[in-house]
């Protein structure tokens, strides 16, 4: 078979040719996300489309707007803020309380369910913190995708096999960053090793200023929120 989702899926997701033993893993990675100081301009659901080859209707990453007002909480993300963000008119910015943006992704998290659920064992978790799916082994039944409680997970309409994202993979496990980590212009995204005590990621856990999504699920995420405002679902 010289093309096919099998071959492209491999290509995407190739494992390491040595798995590091799980009990020796050199890193620990972690993702810090900081809501003060993402500006909602799409650099990273850009930067996350090109990498890593994601359809036009998907995405592995994008960036929720929300919008507090006497009347309620609006929350809006159009094309995943692919082009970012149209400035509010005057009368909505008569209305508004507070206004910030929300990066999402997978969470990389240590009791994920979407493994729990997979009936092929394709999607695994690896022993530096990335949670994979293996295409050469996805049967596309969807049941990790129904199965997240964060919503990240689709059906790659290409390829038809369960896709989110894998923390660039191809790039961490080489040392590099996520491609969306690399062009933040404002460091709202981090990614760093909390085996490294001088890594920025480091010292901003040990702070304890952090929050993770939906706790009361339980599934002890690997991403990690600065400034989050209890609004954010
Ligand atoms: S956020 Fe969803 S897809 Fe990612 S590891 Fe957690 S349960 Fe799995
Ligand atoms: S690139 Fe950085 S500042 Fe821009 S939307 Fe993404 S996280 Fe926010």
């Amino acid at each position: 078979m010289a093309s096919g989702p099998g071959v492209a899926a491999t290509k995407k997701f190739a494992l390491p040719e040595n798995i590091p033993d799980p009990y020796k893993a050199k890193h620990h990675w972690i993702y810090v996300i900081n809501i003060n100081n993402c500006i909602g301009c799409g650099n990273c659901v850009r930067a996350c489309k090109r990498e890593n080859s994601v359809p036009d209707t998907v995405f592995r990453t994008w960036v929720e707007r929300y919008l507090l007002t006497n009347e309620g909480v609006y929350v809006e993300s159009p094309k995943g803020a692919l082009e970012g963000f149209e400035h509010y008119n005057e009368e909505i910015r008569k209305k508004a309380i507070r206004s910030f943006t929300v990066p999402k992704l997978c969470n990389h998290c240590h009791q994920p369910p979407c493994v729990q659920v997979c009936p092929v064992g394709a999607t695994f978790k690896a022993p530096e913190g990335h949670v994979l799916v293996d295409w050469t082994h996805c049967i596309g039944c969807a049941y990790c995708v129904q199965a997240c409680p964060y919503a990240v997970r689709f059906i790659n309409p290409v390829e038809h096999k369960a896709d989110k994202c894998s923390w660039c993979y191809h790039r961490t496990s080489k040392g590099m960053r996520p491609a969306c980590v690399t062009v933040c212009p404002n460091k709202a995204r981090l990614w760093g090793d909390m085996n490294d005590n001088e890594a920025e990621v480091t010292k901003i856990f040990n702070e304890g200023q952090w929050m993770v999504l939906k706790p009361q699920m339980h599934t002890d995420p690997s991403v990690f929120y600065v400034g989050l405002p209890k609004e954010v679902i």
